[in-house]
């Protein structure tokens, strides 16, 4: 067979996209903001282009840009990554994941992901000849059944993937959660790939459970973190990615030969605007807002849902509105009635259909009204 990804058909973020664009819908598919990010970087991202810093880029990335991430870890975290030797700058959160995967997944390697499941994990861990083994999370409330995680853990398992704040479902890991999956890997050489790009859109004063703050998951795993979703800008395609050193040199070995660097002066720019720190923590708040807004107009819908604790998306159940399948539904709410989202059974474990559409709220509350105006009328 020529190709290495036989059953991967085209990413339903671009299908759900190109629909809302061909039909004029709003879109409340694809993950992205409508509002532009803050003045104050894009001129400083102008300014380093226009004072020269339009060269590679050094392998690992901007080293005050490194510097300025390993001060977010002590400021939120009280935990350290050197800048030197444990941090690397990355072409988005993608491509740090592609990059972790195809590093240490060898053929016959087993990788745990919790479905539903960000759709980037499985073709990386496959065309790398690893076994993706697949475990749903528990519905309602998307949880982590870890008598199941226990049972599917075996020799072959080298790497678990997990995912908080959680796309699609906006639901977080508990302190809880962290400590058993500290406990099940003890003493094992299983890696985790934690994949926290949503970190600071928290809310209802819930805390980020990042693999940092355990010091015995700190030393197997690998955080994976988004400027692009901090920021408002996701276009950039910037984010980065933190290891202890033995680990960060093995990924190391892959960047520098699959991109070697990434965009300077956006690093110069994102490094000088970090200078001033504590652009994070506004984020919750902002996008708190933001799902209160959208959830209040929609109160008295016919759409069932748990406000997100986390991420910019949120899901709705439909069951009480119509039978059809979530696909379905999701492509004619886009034609016929000018609201596009994404179907989570796309992400499911056997195609799962919980009768569930995801919306990103990350838009203007001019925009989050007229998909409130289409939603209240179905
Ligand atoms: N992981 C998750 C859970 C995401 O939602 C996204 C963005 N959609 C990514 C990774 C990729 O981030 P980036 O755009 O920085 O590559
Ligand atoms: N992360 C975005 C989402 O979940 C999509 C990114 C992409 O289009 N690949 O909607």
């Amino acid at each position: 067979h020529i190709s290495k990804l036989p059953q991967v058909e085209t990413s339903i973020f671009s299908v759900m996209s190109a629909l809302a664009h061909t039909h004029g819908a709003i879109n409340l598919s694809q993950g992205f903001p409508n509002f532009k990010s803050d003045q104050k970087l894009i001129d400083l991202v102008s300014q380093a282009m226009n004072s020269g810093f339009n060269q590679y880029a050094p392998m690992a990335g901007n080293l005050e840009l490194r510097e300025a991430i390993s001060k977010k870890f002590e400021l939120l975290y009280n935990t350290s990554y050197n800048p030197e030797t444990e941090i690397t700058v990355t072409a988005g959160a993608t491509q740090a994941i592609y990059t972790i995967i195809s590093a240490f997944i060898h053929a016959g390697d087993e990788v745990l992901i919790f479905k539903p499941a960000y759709d980037c994990y499985e073709p990386a861990i496959t065309i790398n000849g690893g076994k993706p083994v697949a475990i749903q999370l528990v519905t309602p409330g998307y949880s982590i059944n870890w008598d199941e995680v226990k049972h599917q853990i075996s020799d072959k398992t080298k790497m678990i993937i997990i995912n908080t704040p959680h796309n699609p479902s906006g639901t977080v890991l508990t302190k809880g959660d962290m400590l058993k999956l500290q406990a099940l890997t003890e003493g094992t050489n299983i890696l985790v790939l934690s994949d926290e790009v949503y970190e600071h859109m928290i809310f209802d004063g819930l805390k980020h459970q990042s693999v940092c703050l355990f010091s015995g998951l700190k030393q197997r795993s690998f955080i994976v973190a988004s400027f692009g979703k901090t920021f408002h800008n996701t276009g950039w395609k910037m984010g980065y990615c933190c290891a202890p050193k033995q680990l960060m040199e093995e990924f190391q070995k892959v960047h520098q030969f699959n991109v070697f660097s990434v965009n300077s002066a956006m690093q110069k720019g994102l490094a000088d605007y970090l200078k001033e720190p504590n652009y994070y923590l506004q984020l919750a708040d902002f996008y708190q807002e933001k799902r209160d807004y959208f959830l209040n107009l929609i109160a008295d819908s016919n759409f069932r849902f748990k406000p997100a604790q986390g991420t910019y998306f949120q899901v709705l159940g439909y069951a009480e509105i119509t039978n059809e399948h979530d696909v379905d539904f999701a492509k004619k709410l886009t034609v016929e009635n000018g609201l596009a989202s994404i179907p989570l059974s796309v992400f499911n474990l056997e195609n799962k259909d919980d009768k569930v559409l995801r919306f990103c709220f990350a838009k203007t509350d001019e925009t989050l009204k007229k998909a409130a105006d289409i939603l209240n009328k179905l």
